[in-house]
């Protein structure tokens, strides 16, 4: 499918996991694909690579004329690089706090403000934000990370609102526990990384991890023109962990 041909994109955190199953993808649907992260080392063409950390507003705008340069102008914006925390609301320090929602939550305002001027011209402007299940449902040992997530959906919402008239739709996704490098360090981390697993895995109705590719195609969705009249939406990609109940299985 050559769907995106002549549309530009660019994929924040789009050097691994996630991001860069997103931008895989939106390139091999015919899209021109910038990814802006802190090591772009391992990105190859077709993909270009610009070296940026979100939580910087030099590097930002710096990454973003820069990208705009090398694709001829905007048309996609996916806002997805992002960091974990692990603790209750006692135990991360306030240095920590400011940090990570400087980087989840910052982070896409500073990308999105520097694009905004870019996607304002194009006739198909959409931004994607990667959200969390976490924004929706109490995840133990997740309150900051949560809280991050949480202003990602509402400042979603509020971007929806103030750029419709513009041509400019913002969605995100809220994907549930994915099989990306991110979790994979996690699950390195646990004590026991195979019963870790097997808990992740238990924990989403339809009994295993989602895969990266899985995120990239409701992202890509919604930044494609066949979602042209959807904008201020969430769409779960979780395996039904937000919005189902099941009994135990046999019962
Ligand atoms: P990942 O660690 O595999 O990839 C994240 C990328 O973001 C890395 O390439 C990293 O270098 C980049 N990055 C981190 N900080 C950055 C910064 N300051 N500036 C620029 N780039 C930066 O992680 P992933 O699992 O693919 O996660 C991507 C997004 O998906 C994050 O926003 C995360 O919160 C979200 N998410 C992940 C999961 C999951 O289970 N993996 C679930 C829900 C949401």
């Amino acid at each position: 499918m050559n769907d995106l041909k002549g549309l530009r994109a660019v994929v924040t955190g789009g050097a691994s996991g996630i991001g860069l199953a997103t931008a895989c993808l939106l390139a091999q649907r015919g899209a021109r694909v910038a990814v802006l992260d802190l090591d772009v080392d391992a990105v190859a063409p077709p993909l270009a690579g610009i070296r940026a950390d979100v939580g910087d507003d030099v590097q930002v705008r710096a990454a973003v004329a820069a990208a705009t340069d090398v694709l001829g102008g905007l048309d996609i914006l996916v806002n997805n690089a992002g960091i974990g925390a692990v603790g209750t609301v006692a135990d991360n320090p306030d240095e920590q706090w400011r940090h990570v929602l400087d980087i989840n939550v910052l982070g896409m305002v500073r990308t999105t403000r520097a694009a905004l001027p870019h996607l304002r011209a194009s006739a198909h402007a959409a931004i994607v934000n990667t959200c969390s299940i976490a924004a929706t449902a109490g995840l133990p040992q997740r309150a900051l990370y949560s809280a991050s997530k949480g202003a990602v959906l509402s400042l979603t919402m509020a971007m929806a609102a103030d750029h419709v008239r513009q041509g400019i739709r913002v969605n995100c996704v809220n994907p549930g526990t994915v099989d990306t490098p991110w979790v994979g360090r996690l699950l390195d981390s646990a004590a026991d990384p195979q019963a870790e697993r097997a808990a992740l895995n238990a924990r989403q109705p339809h009994g295993r991890l989602v895969s990266a590719q899985e995120v990239a195609a409701a992202i890509v969705y919604l930044a494609s023109p066949a979602a042209a009249s959807t904008t201020g939406t969430v769409l779960a990609v979780d395996g039904g962990m937000a919005g189902l109940r099941l009994r135990p299985a046999g019962n």
